[in-house]
């Protein structure tokens, strides 16, 4: 089985627990106004690699995984479920830790595939309106919430990020009413605010790209530190 990457991150500290290999898979069918990854937009682009080979280089830094693990990011990882799956079940097998990040968005068949060989899921809830979903993506956001459902029903832990971009999804009741989404679940462990900042501009450039939030302050750890607070989390 193959997959397409875009790279590998070999000692990762952000995206999940512990220190982890990060895959970043090539493809994502969202078009987020404040994406770091453009460059993974595509399904054409990348490095084809079988799941055994991809494991097989992850688990040459399998020392380094205590407390941690692997997590697959991208693009978005679903888009590539049976491979995900097929990545997942063999590093379990070799007792290695794996967190799905993802936004959420594929057909469901494929959440259906990848659940069973997930420790935990790093879903990014975006918005909490189908009306802004659409405005600063270009999709619904009810496959988000039927992904949710998922996850609940195949009884996978799962952290919530959601990005904090000034004046978009920053205002205390935005912020409120995602809190509120993932306390409707059993399952939901951990809210991580990731504020939003604007390191991406040259991979715009280099692409010819215009960046959709040039004009946009990034987000300060104060303002983190404040919804934190806001929600008793801090
Ligand atoms: S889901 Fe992630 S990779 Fe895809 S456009 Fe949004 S931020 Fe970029």
């Amino acid at each position: 089985m193959t997959g397409r990457i875009h790279s590998i991150q070999t000692m990762g500290a952000v995206d999940g627990p512990g220190l982890r290999g990060v895959v970043f898979m090539q493809g994502c069918p969202l078009r987020c106004a404040y994406c770091h990854n453009p460059d993974t937009w595509t399904f054409e682009g990348g490095q084809e690699v079988t799941a055994e080979e991809l494991c097989g280089k992850l688990l040459r830094y399998r020392s380094y995984y205590k407390n941690g693990g692997v997590t697959v990011s991208g693009g978005e990882p679903l888009m590539q479920g049976e491979f995900v799956a097929e990545l997942f079940r063999l590093l379990q097998s070799e007792g290695i830790h794996t967190a799905l990040d993802t936004s959420g968005i594929a057909p469901i068949e494929a959440a259906r595939c990848v659940l069973p060989f997930t420790n935990l899921v790093l879903c990014d809830l975006k918005f909490t309106s189908d009306t802004l979903y659409r405005k600063y993506t270009g999709m619904p956001m009810q496959p988000v919430l039927d992904f949710l459902d998922e996850i609940e029903a195949a009884k996978v832990p799962f952290w919530v990020r959601h990005v904090v971009v000034p004046g978009m999804t920053d205002s205390d009741e935005e912020v409120a009413s995602i809190f509120r989404i993932c306390q409707r679940y059993q399952m939901f462990e951990k809210l991580e605010l990731l504020p939003f900042k604007k390191i991406c501009i040259s991979k715009y450039q280099s692409m010819n790209l215009p960046f959709p939030l040039d004009a946009t302050p990034e987000c300060s750890p104060q303002r983190i530190q404040e919804l934190y607070q806001m929600l008793n989390l801090d």
